[in-house]
C-alpha cells in the first residue's frame, strides 16, 4: 500500500442555520480542509481538518499538505502510521516553525486520511480495526440548538423539539454574554421548560475571566449543570484549576488543545473533568488515541469536540473504553458516503469500511474551493 499521491482539497460547506454565534466566533460555513491520499493498490483515503472556512487561512492548510508533507509521504507504506506521524511532526524544518496550528491542523487531515486507508485496506469500519465496539447505544448530545445568537425563544422552541420530537435526552448550550445574568435567565427558562431529567451542558468558549466564571457559577449552582466547556481562555491551566476548586460545576475542555503534551498539563494541575479531544486539531487519530488513554489512566471521561462534526469521533467512541457521549451538530454529515446520523439520540455504527470521511462527489463539485 505505497502512497502514490497525495491532494489537498477545501470544500465550504453550509450551516444549518444561515449563520450561528458562540461567545467568540460568528460563521455562515464550516470549513472542511483536507487530503484525498491514493495508493498503487487503488485505494483513497479521505482526511480533513475543520476551519471557520476562511480561504485564506485555508489555503495554508493545503498550502502545508502539498508542498511541505506531500514530498515526505510518496513512495512511504501508508500502513505505517505511527512512523509516518512521526516523521512529519518532527522533521526538524517544520517542527521549527510548528508544534501546533496550521502544521498540525495539516497533520491531523493527512493521518486521518492514513487511517481511513488502513481501515478500508482491511474491508472493515475504524471502530472494527481499532479493536471493536465497547457499547451498542453510543448517546448524542445536542449542540445545534443551543447557539448564543438565537432568541430566547427559538432557543427554547429548539430545546423543547430536541428532547421531546427527537429523542436526546442531553443538550448543550452556549453561554457567554457580557452580562452573565442574561446567561443565568436563560438557563433558567431551559430548566423550567425540560424539566430535571435532561442533562444540560454549557460552552463558555473561553470568553469570561475568573471571577465573572465564579460568580456566574455560584448563581447557576441549583440548574443542575452537567458540565462547563471552556469557561476560561483556553491555554489557562492555573484558572480552569482555580475554577474547578471553587466550583461544583465539573469543567470540561480540549478543543483548543493540540497535543497530548497540553492535555497532559491540564490533567495533572486537576483543571478538567471531562476530557475533550478533537482528531482535527489533534494530529489525527494517532495523537487522539494517546491522549483518550491518558484520559483513561486518570479515570476521566473523555467526550470528543465535533470538529470533524462526528464523522471519525462516532468510530472512536464507539470504540475507546474512556468514552462516554458523543456531540452531534448535524452540519456536513450528508456530505459523506457514510453520515455520522442519530436516531433517538443514539449513534448510529458505521458499518461501511474506512473512517466515514469519503466525501460525495456531487459536494467536490459543488462546494470546493480553489486552492489558490
Ligand atoms: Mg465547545
Amino acid at each position: 500500500m505505497k502512497i502514490k499521491s497525495v491532494q489537498p482539497f477545501i470544500l465550504h460547506l453550509p450551516l444549518t442555520s444561515d449563520s450561528i454565534s458562540d461567545s467568540t466566533h460568528s460563521i455562515t460555513h464550516w470549513g472542511v480542509v483536507g487530503t484525498v491520499i491514493e495508493t498503487t493498490d487503488g485505494l483513497k483515503g479521505y482526511g480533513f481538518t475543520g476551519t471557520h472556512a476562511h480561504i485564506a487561512s485555508d489555503r495554508l492548510i493545503t498550502s502545508c499538505i502539498r508542498d511541505c508533507y506531500a514530498p515526505l509521504l510518496i513512495g512511504e507504506d501508508a500502513n505505517e502510521h505511527q512512523r509516518l506521524w512521526t516523521k512529519l511532526a518532527r522533521y526538524p524544518s517544520l517542527q521549527w516553525v510548528g508544534r501546533g496550528g496550521i502544521t498540525h491542523l495539516a497533520l491531523a487531515a493527512v493521518d486521518v486520511a492514513l487511517w481511513d486507508l488502513k481501515a478500508k485496506k482491511a474491508d472493515v469500519p475504524l471502530w472494527s480495526l481499532l479493536g471493536g465496539a465497547r457499547t451498542d447505544r453510543l448517546e448524542a448530545y445536542n449542540t445545534d440548538i443551543g447557539w448564543l445568537s438565537f432568541s430566547l425563544e427559538d432557543l427554547l422552541a429548539g430545546s423543547a423539539r430536541a428532547v421531546e420530537e427527537e429523542g436526546f435526552t442531553r443538550i448543550k448550550l452556549k453561554v457567554g454574554h457580557d452580562d452573565p445574568n442574561i446567561d443565568v435567565r436563560r438557563l433558567e427558562a431551559v430548566r423550567k421548560r425540560l424539566g430535571p431529567d435532561v442533562r444540560i451542558a454549557i460552552d463558555g468558549n473561553g470568553k469570561w475571566d475568573l471571577p465573572t466564571c465564579q460568580r456566574f457559577c455560584e448563581r447557576a449552582r441549583d440548574l443542575d449543570i452537567y458540565w462547563f466547556e471552556e469557561p476560561l481562555w483556553y491555554d489557562d491551566i492555573a484558572g480552569h484549576a482555580a475554577l474547578a476548586r471553587s466550583s461544583t460545576i465539573p469543567i470540561a475542555l480540549g478543543e483548543q488543545l493540540y497535543t497530548v503534551d497540553a492535555f497532559r498539563a491540564f490533567i495533572s494541575a486537576g483543571a478538567v473533568s471531562y476530557v475533550q479531544p478533537d482528531v482535527t486539531r489533534l494530529g489525527g487519530v494517532t495523537e487522539y488515541i494517546q491522549v483518550a488513554d491518558l484520559a483513561l489512566a486518570h479515570r476521566l471521561p473523555v467526550v470528543p469536540h465535533a470538529g470533524e462534526m462526528s464523522q471519525v469521533h462516532v468510530h472512536l467512541s464507539y470504540w475507546h473504553p474512556a468514552s462516554t457521549i458523543l456531540e452531534y451538530i448535524p452540519w456536513i454529515k450528508d456530505h459523506f458516503e457514510e453520515p455520522s446520523n442519530v436516531d433517538g439520540g443514539i449513534y448510529r455504527r458505521p458499518q461501511q469500511p474506512g473512517a466515514s470521511t469519503t466525501v460525495l462527489k456531487a459536494s467536490f463539485e459543488r462546494y470546493g474551493k480553489s486552492l489558490g
